[in-house]
């Protein structure tokens, strides 16, 4: 489904990604992990056409999109989340997922304010559209909340919800469980889990290991922009450049 072709992007001196290359596969859950600055949501910017590599090629289903503007990756089939939460703080839960259906139907911006507004036929599908999303991430009675007024749990939770209406068919999400309690990092988990098996590929930053070791496949390590390791989750927790690399030493 993604082939990352020896990567390489500089910021200046700052080499955040350095000839990484790997592979996801249709259905698979992947983790990319490594310790902070690693280059890991540099990797993710590239992946959704936010940044260009500095060299190297991106290829999704058989096309290379490093040279898309983002606009064009996304109706390809790809969604992310951000480290930093990205919703529309203003706007209702359900308007906010609403949102991410009209990335999915490509409609013009001004069709989605009728939407919105509520002059169209198609508004009542759309809205119950919106609701089975809801419901699917447990959010259904918080529906017509402003965004603003959620926890961070719940926001995240929405975060997620939006991408996913966008009907992707790999969804990139950027450490998705930062934040949140033992319990709700639990039901993320089922909850990506429950993603993956309703046809979606999953690629995910995370440093929850216990996260990442339960419902990943297969483990992407990378240390100071190199890839050091790549495996199963028992591979990885054995490697001995991953453990240097996460001791720090
Ligand atoms: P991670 O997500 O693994 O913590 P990042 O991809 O955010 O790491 O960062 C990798 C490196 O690239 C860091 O040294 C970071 O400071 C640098 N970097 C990331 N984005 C930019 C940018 N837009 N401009 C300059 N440096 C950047
Ligand atoms: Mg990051």
């Amino acid at each position: 489904m993604l082939k990352i072709d020896s990567i390489t992007k500089k910021f200046g001196g700052i080499v955040a990604n350095n000839e990484v290359s790997f592979t996801v596969e249709d259905g698979q859950i992947v983790g990319l992990i490594g310790p902070n600055g690693a280059g890991k949501s540099t990797m993710f910017n590239m992946i959704s056409s936010i940044y260009q590599p500095t060299t190297g090629s991106i290829t999704f289903l058989g096309n290379r999109i490093d040279k898309l503007p983002a606009y064009q990756v996304a109706p390809l089939g790809i969604s992310r989340t951000f480290q930093n939460i990205q919703v529309f703080k203003s706007m209702t839960v359900i308007e906010n997922v609403m949102v991410g259906q009209h990335m999915q139907t490509k409609t013009n911006f001004s069709g989605m304010v009728s939407l919105l507004l509520g002059s169209r036929s198609e508004e009542k599908l759309v809205y119950d559209k919106a609701m089975s999303y809801l419901e699917f991430f447990g959010l259904e009675n918080l529906f017509d909340q402003k965004a603003a007024s959620l926890s961070l749990g719940k926001l995240r939770l929405l975060e997620f919800a939006r991408a996913f209406a966008t009907q992707p068919k790999l969804l990139l999400l950027d450490e998705i469980a930062a934040g949140l309690n033992h319990k709700e990092t639990l039901e993320m988990s089922e909850l990506i889990t429950k993603v993956r098996d309703s046809g979606v590929t999953i690629l995910v930053v995370e440093h929850d290991m216990d996260l990442v070791m339960r419902i990943c496949e297969k483990i992407i390590v990378l240390d100071q922009g190199t890839k050091i390791a790549e495996g199963t989750p028992k591979e990885i927790q054995e490697n001995e450049a991953v453990i240097t690399a996460y001791l720090g030493a």
